[in-house]
């Protein structure tokens, strides 16, 4: 509706224009060669651009909005997972290398991989579908309990990650630990049933130095969370550089 409301307003917009450069330039014509504007001038001048100008307009412009359309909706699917709603793969390194970037020397950067605990049994217990309805509450709780200024996204499958900026150990562990408490207490419905779960984090933490990477971050936050996989899950882990 806003679309067709958008496109009338161009079309509109375009053959007002038009009409005005038409008659302007049949007076500068009639002018030029001295003949006046009569009423015949006056109204082809505005009667060709009147047809003419919607006829071309309307099509051109539908293709044109749908374009920009096509294009936003191709965008926001590069940059939001379809089902849990956070950041793709690619948009989440990107702007998870973007905060790392602002992070001034010296701050706190932390960086958290999630991994939701026996996902395969969740998915034969309850089917793909049941799995997917998982993925889709954690995404909106995810999206609840996080900062502003925390990025959180799909790395792939069950497996999620969320940049802290500036957050100190204790508000990460805050953070963390009010998910992964949030999650327990989730109940998901799906055709009925009531599914629980829980989830394993592993958080790597450091003050920001010239060394720190993001896939050095990731990587010793998957080290932390193995450590949380192997203490029996439900867990939070810290990266300690002796998991190297
Ligand atoms: P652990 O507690 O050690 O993490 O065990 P797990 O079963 O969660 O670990 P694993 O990584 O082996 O299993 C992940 C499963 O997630 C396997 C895959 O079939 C399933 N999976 C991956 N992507 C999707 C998805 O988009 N939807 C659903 N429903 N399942 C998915
Ligand atoms: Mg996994
Ligand atoms: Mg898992």
């Amino acid at each position: 509706m806003k679309n067709m409301f958008n496109r009338l307003t161009i079309v509109l917009f375009i053959t007002v224009v038009s009409i005005i450069s038409s008659l302007v330039i049949t007076f500068m014509i009639a002018e030029t060669f001295g003949t006046g504007m009569d009423a015949i001038n006056v109204a082809c001048a505005i009667i060709a651009p009147a047809l003419i100008g919607p006829m071309v307009t309307w099509y051109i412009v539908g293709l044109l909005l749908k374009i920009n359309q096509l294009e936003q909706e191709q965008r926001s699917l590069a940059t939001y997972d379809a089902l849990t709603g956070l950041l793709t793969r690619r948009a989440f390194l990107e702007q998870a290398g973007r905060a790392l970037n602002l992070t001034h020397s010296g701050q706190m950067i932390a960086l958290a991989y999630l991994d939701i605990d026996n996902f395969k049994h969740l998915n034969e217990q309850y089917g793909h579908a049941g799995g997917d309805a998982i993925l889709k509450a954690f995404g909106v709780l995810i999206q609840h309990l996080i900062r502003r200024s925390d990025i959180a996204g799909r790395l792939g499958g069950e497996e999620f990650a969320i940049i802290l900026p500036t957050a100190s150990k204790d508000t990460a562990y805050q953070i963390l630990e009010r998910i992964r408490r949030a999650i327990t207490e989730q109940v998901t419905v799906f055709k009925g049933q009531p599914i629980q779960y829980t989830v394993s984090i592993g958080l790597s933490l450091h003050p920001k130095a010239s060394t720190t990477h993001l896939e050095t971050l990731i990587t010793h936050a998957d080290h932390a969370l193995f450590d949380a996989k192997r203490k029996g899950k439900n867990r939070i882990a810290l990266y300690s550089p002796s998991q190297e």
